[in-house]
């Protein structure tokens, strides 16, 4: 019996196969207990149009922009590196243009992955999955692989014949140009990936002169073949299966997100069409599947909005094509609302709601979001000071009755200058500090002197008579100030003692 007849017999409510042959511990049939689904190779049409050309615009800028963003160079002086995004590992710094990301400063990148996320749920509020689309690398590297593999093997009904051909010497030679060409591309993908983290030219020249170290190699022969495999390989399959963004990003839509619909009001009943036949009493689509041949995850959307599909709009361009050619309106499959939709199914007017609760909401988080940024990036301060005190001894009682505490004291001048600064201390009256070691008498104020783009780490002794101490643990403050007197930074920390 097939499995419609056998759903047709069973009353919809009686037990599924699964429970009733647990019930009666009856062996499973291998056939219900099977998970696997085999795949169904996709081979996507070429296909023009207004979407296909915006997909084509974005895969250029996005390609350019990963393969030449290294190359750029941007002036931050004679001791720092001129490449204008870098992220210099051994140096711990991260260079953006004229942003340097210190490693302390680390929340800043934090903040740029949230205003990431935050727009990415605006976006897929407002237009569904267009950032599967359209911008995802795994999107770009695989229409580009397509390209290539079209360039190289033809359109679609030939990759189909050639595939189900036997094996002859013209199949190889195309298959391995085909790989061949995946690779290169590929390689490419990987050895760029590693200029962001070393002076581009320097690296070009290391990795083909075999002067690179084995990570180097290590990661570029990783992105080389993650790469080929996802997007030579696997493609839709990473969308569909490894991909988590398809399954929550369901949160963020709502019956007014624009995505690509079939307008099934409009297009059944649906069926061949000659020229000259009458279009009463049937629906727009002509049943062509163009929109299915075309689709790079191989779905049909006249089933309806469903997991696979990554919102590219190539089905759009496709029956544009053909209801342009059968003379009937186009936009039979389109961007549309499921609102809108039901709407015009009605035959009522429906007016697209840009502005809902969650659209607000994820704008509100973004524009708090970006102002937090700005704000963080532009009142960061060059100079820091960051006090650490001795946990062990907590406190010395020296053989004149005053206390010592022991603090590690560390300024970091972000700037390319050095500069000398005046450290004291408040909070305890008759303080005063010497260098850790230091055999001369102790003063209020040291000096130190902070070097240009580093941290200058220093272990300062902070002495004070006992009766300043007001009990165990007591407040002070670390002040850093600069040649004029002006405060620099401050930082509070406490001064331990044995208490009253
Ligand atoms: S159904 Fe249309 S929009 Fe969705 S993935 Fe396929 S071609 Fe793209
Ligand atoms: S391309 Fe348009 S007309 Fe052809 S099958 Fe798809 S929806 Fe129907």
């Amino acid at each position: 019996m097939d499995s419609a007849a056998e759903s047709k017999a069973r009353p919809v409510n009686a037990d599924p196969p699964l429970v009733r042959a647990a019930r009666k511990a009856e062996p499973i049939p291998a056939a219900s207990t099977s998970l696997y689904a085999e795949r169904v190779r996709v081979y996507p049409r070429r296909v023009r149009g207004a979407y296909r050309r915006v997909k084509w615009a974005l895969l250029g800028f996005c390609l350019a922009v990963y393969y030449l963003l290294p190359w750029l160079r941007w002036d931050r002086g004679p001791t720092a590196p001129d490449q204008a995004v870098l992220i210099d590992m051994p140096g711990r710094r991260a260079y953006f243009f004229m942003v340097e990301i210190w490693p302390q400063e680390v929340y800043l990148l934090t903040g740029l992955l949230v205003l990431g996320a935050v727009t990415l749920f605006l976006v897929t509020s407002l237009l569904g999955r267009v950032w599967c689309g359209y911008a995802c690398p795994q999107t770009v590297w695989t229409d580009l692989f397509m390209l290539v593999e079209r360039l190289i093997e033809g359109d679609r009904n030939t990759r189909m014949k050639r595939d189900q051909s036997p094996i002859s010497a013209a199949k190889v030679i195309l298959k391995t140009v085909k790989h061949g060409a995946w690779l290169a591309i590929a390689a490419a993908t990987g050895g760029a990936w590693v200029l962001y983290f070393k002076d581009a030219p320097t690296v070009l020249v290391e990795l083909f002169t075999g002067r690179s170290s084995v990570e180097v190699y290590f990661f570029v022969g990783l992105f080389t073949a993650t790469t080929y495999v996802l997007a030579g390989w696997a493609r839709e399959q990473v969308c569909t299966y490894m991909c988590p963004w398809p399954r929550f990003q369901a949160a963020m839509q709502d019956e007014q997100t624009l995505a690509v619909t079939y307008r099934a009001w409009r297009g059944e009943p649906r069926g061949k069409h000659k020229q000259g036949d009458s279009w009463d009493g049937r629906g727009d689509c002509v049943d062509c599947r163009g929109c299915v041949h075309v689709c790079p995850t191989g779905i049909d959307i006249r089933d309806g909005q469903q997991l696979e599909c990554i919102n590219c709009g190539l089905c759009i361009d496709a029956c544009d094509e053909v209801m342009r050619k059968v003379g009937r309106p186009t936009g039979l499959i389109a961007f549309a609302t499921l609102a809108g939709e039901a709407a015009r199914a009605r035959g009522e007017p429906w007016h697209y709601r840009l502005i809902r609760p969650r659209t607000i909401i994820y704008a509100a988080v973004l524009i708090v979001a970006c102002l937090a940024m700005t704000a963080a990036l532009v009142f960061r301060p060059i100079t820091e000071l960051h006090v650490l005190k001795d946990r062990m001894p907590i406190f010395v009682a020296l053989s004149d009755g005053d206390i010592r505490n022991g603090y590690t004291v560390k300024v970091l001048n972000k700037s390319r200058d050095g500069a000398d600064f005046n450290l004291t201390v408040e909070g305890l009256a008759g303080a005063t500090m010497t260098f850790g070691g230091a055999t001369v008498a102790g003063a209020p104020t040291l000096e130190i002197e902070a070097r240009p783009d580093a941290v200058a780490t220093y272990y300062v002794h902070v002495r004070a008579p006992r009766s300043s101490l007001s009990g165990e643990q007591n407040p002070v403050t670390f002040v850093m100030k600069d040649e004029k007197g002006e405060t620099i930074a401050r930082t509070e920390t406490v001064f331990a003692g044995p208490g009253r």
